[in-house]
């Protein structure tokens, strides 16, 4: 999955995922990409998340309007993005899976769970003010 969180200079917040699935996925899977809170989900009056990994899991626990609630109950968005992990982490402790969260002030975090395949997460930051992304990780727990 590619997921996407914009900012824009008003304080507008989209979010966003394109994804080919799973390896051998059946026939009109759907999966949690495309489902509003599950793969993507964003507010301008809190905060923004998107979301990777075994969504057929993953798409049961919401973990990106999960991780936006809880920028706006205040939560910083690295502590929302593990929160978000966390909770699906107490059912199925060795799921694959990450999140990417920013709030409207423009700070942003990721949270990954540590899986043999999965100890860290990378990803990419960009704004108006650099030409040149740059790639952020983090650590998985
Ligand atoms: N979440 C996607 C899916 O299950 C897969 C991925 O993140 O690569 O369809």
């Amino acid at each position: 999955t590619i997921g996407m969180i914009a900012l824009d200079k008003k304080g507008n917040m989209a979010a966003g995922t394109s994804t080919n699935g799973l390896t051998h996925k059946i026939p009109g899977r759907v999966g949690d990409s495309p489902i509003i809170g599950a793969g993507a989900y964003a507010d301008s009056s809190a905060g923004a998340a998107a979301a990777t990994g075994d969504g057929d899991l993953m798409m049961r626990f919401l973990p990106s309007y999960l991780a936006v609630e809880l920028m706006r109950a205040g939560a910083d968005p690295s502590a929302a993005c593990k929160s978000a992990i966390s909770r699906i982490k107490r059912f199925y402790p060795d799921f694959f899976g990450a999140i990417v969260c920013a709030n409207t002030t423009g700070h942003y975090g990721a949270a990954c769970n540590k899986a043999p395949s999965l100890t860290q997460f990378h990803y990419m930051v960009s704004n108006s003010e650099s030409d040149t992304p740059v790639m952020k990780s983090a650590d998985c727990f």
